[in-house]
């Protein structure tokens, strides 16, 4: 049963979502002892099956939330032990458009602390990594890599709420075969997620299928009078697409996404879902993007990281979480606190987005970041006036081994982002649909499209699907 073949059996009668939900409970405890896809899960998930909107959209549908997206009373914690103990006192404007339409969160899904991460192996202290649902030998994939993990292996009908600055939406759902749709930036609000780079910054559903995405963000995208980087555009009626023919669809297939770096037997199998849409009449041709496949990667570590310093200087043992022992003034307090409780990755973060935007330096890298960001949009503008769509692998590889991720350099963890980065500095709304297998793993394909052009990526994913 899909997604809304069930939604519309809990608004028919036929299914009681407090007895739903009782079973989805069950299961995804005893899942988490084996896969962690969860930091949290809810405790009053039967109390809200008994108050739900009968009625609504997402009538009875269980939905995890990033642990980076406010859930209130729950604790939220950004995957980092500095958040502990904090508990939102609202709901983020997503997480209250789910539960009006009917949904039931029923936890908090794991990831990389404050979202540094590809694999979901940078895990705050106190926190458990979650594990392929193929195999539990390799990773989901990053920062998303509860909600990917879980979105895989629960049975029953389920959306995630996920969220990506430089692909995080995208690599979890690749590595754990489902499906991943990053909005436009600016498309839902941002309002209760606990940022990382606030110009980056995007949620988006992750889901067993297109058309789960696709009513997902039906519903959480919008503007939001608390948030003011939300675009004021109406929102499509996005599902009115998963059936809507692609013929004459003009498919731009990224040339160097196939080539150095990329593992081949991948490019196989994305190629294979490519001539499966030109069966279905999309039009493709050869593109290159050569800036962003070359610059996506520095320009985007360096303004992710210049924010995320700035945002992270508010987890100080002021306001929010982990406190220590006060002595020897505020400076030593704030240090106290955050190199006792900010994981290896976090501290590597703030440094070298310090120094990036010091005086001295911020015109070398920080300033330059920012109008390599300027061509990059240029370059993906001037490609969509040719294009509807872009197409390329979601990742360079299928899910690594964590015993290979632990001889990877930091570096070289950042270049797996070398094919998400350029549509997350852009902007710009990507999906990543599942196009086969390879030694048993999932293997993803990405598509771009144009700023708001999130229609296109429905119908061009629903039609693969
Ligand atoms: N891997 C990227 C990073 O570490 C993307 C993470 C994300 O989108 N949250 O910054």
């Amino acid at each position: 049963m899909n997604t809304i073949e069930f939604i519309q059996k809990i608004r028919n009668g036929e299914i009681d979502p407090a007895e739903n939900i009782a079973r989805v409970m069950e299961e995804i405890s005893k899942l988490n002892k084996e896969y962690n896809h969860f930091n949290m899960i809810a405790d009053d998930a039967e109390k809200q099956a008994k108050n739900i909107n009968l009625k609504g959209r997402l009538a009875g549908l269980p939905v995890s939330v990033k642990d980076c997206i406010c859930v209130k009373g729950m604790e939220s914690r950004s995957g980092s032990k500095i958040l502990s103990g904090y508990k939102p006192v609202f709901d983020a404007t997503a997480v209250r458009k789910v539960r009006e339409e009917g949904g039931i969160i029923i936890g908090k899904t794991s990831q990389d602390e404050f979202g540094f991460g590809s694999f979901s192996s940078n895990m705050g202290e106190g926190f458990e990594t979650p594990l392929n649902p193929v195999d539990k030998k390799r990773a989901c994939g990053g920062s998303s890599g509860g909600s990917g993990g879980i979105t895989a292996k629960i049975s029953f009908p389920h959306i995630s709420l996920g969220e990506s600055t430089g692909g995080s939406i995208a690599s979890p759902a690749s590595f754990c075969g489902v499906t991943g749709l990053c909005p436009t930036y600016g498309r839902v609000s941002r309002y209760g997620l606990i940022d990382y780079g606030n110009s980056l910054d995007k949620i988006g559903p992750m889901a067993k299928s297109v058309s789960g995405a696709a009513l997902m963000l039906e519903i959480i995208a919008g503007h939001d009078k608390n948030e003011s980087t939300s675009l004021d555009k109406p929102v499509d009626a996005y599902t009115d697409y998963l059936q809507k023919d692609i013929k004459g669809m003009r498919i731009g297939v990224i040339r160097e996404a196939f080539g150095e770096g990329i593992d081949d037997e991948v490019s196989e199998k994305v190629k294979d879902a490519i001539s499966r849409l030109e069966d279905m009449g999309a039009k493709t041709e050869e593109v290159s993007l050569p800036l962003t496949m070359k610059y996506g990667i520095p320009a985007y570590y360096l303004i992710s990281t210049s924010e995320a310093s700035t945002n992270l200087a508010k987890f100080c043992g002021m306001r929010y979480g982990k406190t220590e022992e006060l002595e020897d003034g505020f400076n030593k307090y704030f240090s106290k606190v955050r190199s006792s409780n900010l994981g290896e990755e976090a501290k590597r973060r703030i440094m070298l987005g310090t120094f990036a935007r010091m005086a001295g330096y911020r015109d070398a890298y920080y300033i330059k970041a920012l109008k390599v960001r300027s061509m990059i949009i240029k370059e993906y503008k001037k490609v969509f006036k040719k294009f509807d769509l872009l197409a390329s692998p979601t990742m360079p590889s299928i899910a690594p081994k964590f015993s290979d991720i632990e001889k990877l350099s930091p570096l070289q963890q950042y270049m797996m982002d070398v094919l998400t980065v350029g549509p997350n500095i852009a902007g710009l709304p990507h999906l990543s649909v599942n196009a086969g297998e390879l030694k048993g793993m999932p293997v993803g394909m990405m598509m771009v499209g144009d700023h708001l052009e999130e229609k296109k990526l429905v119908q061009a994913g629903g039609k693969l699907e």
